[in-house]
């Protein structure tokens, strides 16, 4: 694709970045056969290749056009499009670039930047979080279905739980921010499988949100300012581990990717290189450490619902599936699991209809069959599936014994 970026902005590193990620794409159009979006409206525009020609439309002309935003918007940045396109367009990265540039040169209004707002100063932080949602179930009357919904059930902690005396390894467990509110007993499971098997496990006191909530708003400033705590928070720990897990795709897949948002000679760039080399999602470590685990009692049949940061974004799932097979369980065949269930961070909120139809047709498929349980690999889609399934939605790990 040929473009013109105005030279001021070409010779930035963004712009730099921008249009050697734009010069990639062919316009062969195949990425809209697996384009969520695309698929529910049918309209180009909604698509990952008209997506790509409105960031070079807007970027080549410097202003936001709020036709263009809309659709921006839309997009899940699920990276289906990624995994499909033949020309490896990074289009993720681009959307980073054209989200920064839409924040800084466009305004929202005031409704939508009081809820965007209170996104982003409640939510990564867990002790806000716990509160809010403790407020919201005591007035869970009042909020709208879709609201009441996502809440989180009532607090939960996580186990404490004693690390063998001469571990052959340790390994840090990151909590996440929503998760360790949400679904706490996700990395209980972890800890205890680990500890089973002679690994200890340790967690960062001082560990916050990854950053990838307010970078998938389009909020760059504040999603560094998270990844720089971050890093300092893990720079103590990261030579006493052998791995550094995540048990959210959603976390894990932008942990990945530290290097890329610092510069070169930030202090904490030789860090990022460490925690980078150490981050795997949970099943690559599982995998690597060859144990056998068996499968819950009363569960025989499973739908397994890979999330998008862990299919595209990371581009795993295989080991997912292969250890919940080796365990025991009947995997279901669930239609078109490449496409996004409509959490996708905080668009389940942000883009509520969208959102909704997605969930329909991806719970539609994964209860085709009947499972006895649901399984995700992300507290987001686990949420999102998990308010309107006839059938418990869990994190994979708790089925593994
Ligand atoms: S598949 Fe790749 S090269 Fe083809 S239009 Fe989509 S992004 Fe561009
Ligand atoms: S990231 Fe997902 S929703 Fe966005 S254009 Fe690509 S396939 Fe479509």
């Amino acid at each position: 694709m040929q473009t013109a970026l105005p030279e001021q902005y070409r010779l930035t590193p963004k712009g730099r970045r921008a249009e050697d990620i734009l010069r990639s794409c062919v316009h062969c159009g195949f990425c809209n056969a697996t384009c969520p979006t695309y698929q529910v409206v049918g309209d180009e525009l909604d698509g990952p290749r008209g997506r790509i020609y409105l960031m070079k439309e807007m970027l080549e002309t410097q202003t936001v056009d709020p036709v263009a935003g809309h659709h921006l918007d839309r997009c899940l940045t699920c990276r289906a499009c990624e995994t499909t396109c033949p020309s490896g367009v990074e289009y993720g990265e681009l959307l980073e670039v054209a989200r920064d540039f839409q924040t800084r040169h466009s305004d929202r209004g005031l409704f939508e930047r009081l809820i965007r707002g209170w996104l982003m100063r409640v939510v990564p932080y867990p002790q806000r979080f716990r509160r809010w949602a403790q407020v919201g179930r005591a007035f869970a009357w009042l909020l709208p279905a879709k609201l009441r919904h996502q809440l989180p059930s009532a607090a939960k902690r996580q186990q404490a739980v004693t690390n063998p005396e001469t571990p052959r390894a340790t390994v840090l467990v990151l909590q996440g921010c929503v998760q360790k509110v949400a679904t706490p007993e996700v990395n209980s499971a972890l800890h205890n499988l680990l500890t089973r098997n002679n690994i200890a496990v340790i967690y960062a006191e001082q560990e916050t949100c990854c950053g990838g909530l307010p970078m998938h708003l389009g909020e760059e400033a504040a999603a560094n300012e998270l990844v720089r705590a971050n890093l300092a928070a893990l720079r103590q720990h990261v030579h006493e581990v052998s791995a550094i897990v995540s048990t959210a795709s959603g976390c894990g897949v932008t942990l990945k990717d530290y290097e890329r948002y610092l510069d070169a000679d930030d202090e904490l760039a030789t860090t990022a290189r460490h925690v980078v080399r150490k981050i795997c999602d949970v099943s690559e470590l599982l995998m690597s450490l060859d144990l056998n685990f068996d499968k819950l009692d009363d569960v025989h049949q499973i739908a397994v619902h890979l999330p998008c940061t862990l299919q595209h974004g990371q581009q795993l799932g295989d080991g997912v599936t292969t250890l919940l097979h080796q365990a025991g369980y009947e995997l279901l065949p669930v239609k078109d699991s490449h496409l996004c269930c409509g959490s996708a961070g905080t668009y389940s909120l942000l883009q509520s209809e969208m959102a909704d139809e997605l969930r329909t047709r991806k719970l539609s498929a994964l209860q085709r069959e009947n499972p006895d349980v649901i399984v995700s690999a992300n507290v987001g889609c686990q949420m999102h599936l998990g308010a309107q399934a006839d059938v418990p939605v869990r994190h994979w790990l708790e089925l593994l014994r």
